[in-house]
């Protein structure tokens, strides 16, 4: 059976250049959702995973989403020789570079394992791409390449810093690609500086599941209203903050996978090294949070005042008028959208 997805995909590809995309790391998070919105924009995606921190189970379902199966390499992105192999194989135009380890706790514990999955990994697909001449590039970096903030909302033009060697592995890529894009202008590479990605596609399909006890607000959040962790800890309300407790600029994920459709777009035109915010352009506190899960799901959800989290800032947002701009793209759904995805999505994790 036809379904929405693969009508829309087919309308785009006639009516669009469709391109050929790697995603390095596609079977995760973001890397899911982006591939959606890829596909259902006309372009053949290719997903490169080693499913560190992913199963095939996640793109089973993206494949009952699209209606259509996916082309999908087991390997890890620092074997050079098997993404050099891919990207000609397949014909690759532009990689979208997801891949990486993303626990800032566990890069404090593990900094060489930081190091050599993200950096090591960023430097060999840049091999394998100037090996196969494909030099059009998306990076996932973070927002936490800002360190804590100077200034509110954050520009591109903010310093960066890196607190922990999470964000230091994110700084020392954003500085190779500057060096490449520097050596070589026949590169076209997007930074995207993401904020806080949450929230899930409509299907309830994918979505963010974390092993073990999540590290993020919102699938902690999720946990507790579906029953499955007792109570959320609210790390500090005594921050300069309206309500004393951490704002974040929070974004849905398939605004975010939009983005990276725009940045793509962008780099048919431009070549060079670009940075953009990904964001909405506005913070909500840790209590907000919490008030609007609780509407989106129904459900109450319990949680006490902890200490501070070491390393935490009080509040991060975005300035988005840059991406706007440059990009013509901007994020459209709102909280009560991410809380209602999210839950759906906890819901049907709940069952699988
Ligand atoms: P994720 O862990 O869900 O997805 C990452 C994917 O990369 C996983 O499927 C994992 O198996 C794969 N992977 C890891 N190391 C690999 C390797 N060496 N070779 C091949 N595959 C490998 O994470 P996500 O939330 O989808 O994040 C994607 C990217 O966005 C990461 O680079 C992350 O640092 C960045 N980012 C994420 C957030 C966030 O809050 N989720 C915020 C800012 C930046
Ligand atoms: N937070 C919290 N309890 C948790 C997890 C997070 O109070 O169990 C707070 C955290 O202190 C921050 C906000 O929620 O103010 C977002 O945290 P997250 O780890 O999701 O994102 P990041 O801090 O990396 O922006």
């Amino acid at each position: 059976m036809l379904n929405q997805s693969f009508l829309k995909q087919a309308f785009h590809a006639l009516s669009q250049h469709k391109m050929n995309v790697l995603l390095t790391g596609g079977a995760g998070y973001i890397g899911n959702h982006t591939a959606v919105a890829l596909f259902e924009a006309g372009h053949r995606v290719v997903v490169y995973d080693n499913f560190s921190n992913s199963d095939r189970g996640a793109l089973k379902r993206l494949e009952q989403i699209l209606g259509a199966p996916v082309t999908t390499i087991e390997g890890d992105v620092r074997d050079t020789a098997l993404l050099q192999r891919t990207l000609t194989e397949q014909q690759i135009n532009a990689v979208i570079h997801f891949a990486g380890l993303k626990a800032v706790g566990e890069s404090v514990s593990k900094p060489v394992d930081y190091y050599a999955n993200n950096v090591q990994g960023a430097i060999s697909l840049l091999q394998a791409m100037q090996a196969a001449q494909c030099k059009t590039l998306v990076f996932s970096s973070s927002a936490t390449v800002y360190g804590d903030p100077k200034y509110l909302p954050i520009d591109e033009a903010h310093p960066t810093s890196a607190t922990n060697p999470y964000g230091r592995s994110k700084l020392h890529i954003e500085e190779i690609l500057s060096d490449l894009s520097a050596s070589d202008p026949s590169w076209h590479i997007a930074a995207l500086r993401y904020f806080n990605p949450v929230g899930a596609h409509a299907s309830a399909l994918i979505g963010e599941n974390p092993n073990g006890i999540p590290n993020n607000l919102m699938p902690f959040i999720a946990q507790v209203a579906v029953g499955k962790l007792p109570q959320l800890k609210v790390f500090g309300n005594d921050y300069d903050t309206p309500d004393g407790t951490g704002v974040r600029d929070y974004i849905h994920v398939m605004d975010l996978a939009e983005g990276h459709l725009a940045a793509l777009k962008f780099l048919t035109q431009q070549g060079g090294l670009h940075t953009f915010n990904l964001g909405t352009g506005r913070g909500y506190s840790v209590l907000e949070m919490i008030k609007a899960f609780e509407a989106a799901s129904g459900k109450p959800v319990p949680f006490s005042v902890a200490p501070r989290r070491a390393g935490d800032i009080a509040s991060c947002y975005a300035s988005v008028d840059f991406s706007a701009k440059q990009l013509n793209w901007r994020a459209t759904r709102d909280l009560k959208d991410m809380c209602e995805s999210g839950w759906r999505f906890q819901q049907q994790a709940q069952q699988v």
